[in-house]
């Protein structure tokens, strides 16, 4: 399990007539979600521009909603989505949706929104809750603002530590930087470093796209969970399997 590579795709514009990208359900995890055409709703200004002398297709823009759902028949999770929608030529679609002076075109959607939120990344079991719930935190606004989601997974780092034991405030009462914490519980054990490089790298991300003007992008926000995610592979996949096995060993078999 991995970062879904189906969101990077939904973090791309969406060229219509193109088959939407299917990311994992959120609530069985087992089944994928299809999503239907998007419904288009033109803006007041585009549509008025319509009758413009100098009119062209690019000018049209809007808003749209997209219904999903499981294809996981024993879940059926609907997923509603929504965003903006442009016109420009036609990319990938050869018959695009019209024709105009001889050029064809397409609506290209850029998803906003989507509800119940994906996850941004596969859970461990043996993780604690608060890791669990920064994780969810940083889901529900991965395509409305990057910058904030990036904020939230270096939250999660913080949650992390403070579940490890490491103190979130100094002597005095003051808060610690999550540079420093990090730090702390690298120096704690000598096999953490590498995984500690990888938080570190996580907090970068996040006090990117922590500043007023972060242009931190949804692409860039995953690939910073990718590193979280193999931070958590190495914390807690690896020590889970590895306690799974010992309960083989010591059974001599299924543990059942
Ligand atoms: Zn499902």
């Amino acid at each position: 399990m991995s970062v879904d590579p189906a969101l990077s795709s939904l973090a791309k514009p969406i060229e219509s007539r193109q088959p939407w990208p299917r990311p994992a359900c959120p609530s069985c995890q087992i089944g994928y979600i299809g999503f239907s055409a998007p419904a288009e709703d033109e803006g007041h200004d585009s549509a008025s521009a319509h009758s413009h002398i100098a009119f062209e297709p690019e000018w049209i823009s809007g808003t749209f909603v997209v219904r999903g759902q499981c294809e996981n028949p024993d879940c059926q999770q609907a997923v509603h989505g929504t965003g903006d929608y442009r016109v420009d030529y036609s990319q990938k679609s050869i018959d695009g949706e019209f024709e105009y002076q001889g050029s064809s075109y397409s609506s290209y959607y850029t998803i906003t929104h989507l509800h119940p939120p994906m996850l941004m990344m596969p859970i461990p079991k043996s993780a604690p809750d608060e890791v669990r719930d920064g994780v969810l935190r940083a889901s529900r606004v991965l395509f409305a603002d990057p910058g904030l989601a990036s904020t939230a997974l270096r939250a999660t780092v913080e949650r992390f530590l403070t579940a490890e034991g490491i103190s979130a405030t100094g002597s005095a009462g003051q808060f610690r930087n999550a540079h420093e914490r990090i730090k702390e519980w690298r120096d704690a054990d000598a096999s953490r470093p590498q995984v500690a490089d990888l938080l570190f790298a996580v907090k970068w991300l996040g006090n990117a796209g922590t500043h007023e003007d972060s242009d931190l992008t949804t692409i860039e926000v995953l690939d910073g969970a990718r590193v979280l995610d193999e931070a958590f592979h190495r914390l807690f996949t690896g020590p889970d399997i590895d306690a799974h096995a010992q309960t083989i060993n010591a059974a001599k078999g299924p543990s059942r």
